[in-house]
């Protein structure tokens, strides 16, 4: 699951647990995103932050976070039809 928070924002991680603790901390890309399958941090992320929206593109396998981003795109699929 993808999370959005704030650019290269650092979160700090308590209450690890004793059996495979989690990471001390965790940071948002560049973007503001972080990407994790981990159960424990999706249940607590959750909580905290809001999930990525993907969109994909409906004729080919292009995924974008950005919905201009993927408005953008679809007009390539409509100039290659001309
Ligand atoms: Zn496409």
């Amino acid at each position: 699951m993808i999370f959005k928070g704030k650019a290269n924002l650092l979160v700090r991680i308590t209450k690890r647990g004793h059996v495979r603790p989690l990471p001390k901390y965790f940071k948002f890309d560049y973007n503001g995103h972080y990407e994790t399958d981990d159960p424990r941090l999706i249940k607590r992320l959750k909580a905290k932050f809001a999930v990525a929206n993907k969109y994909k593109c409906k004729k080919c396998e292009y995924e974008t976070f950005d919905r201009t981003d993927l408005m953008r795109h679809y007009k390539i699929h409509r100039e290659i039809k001309e």
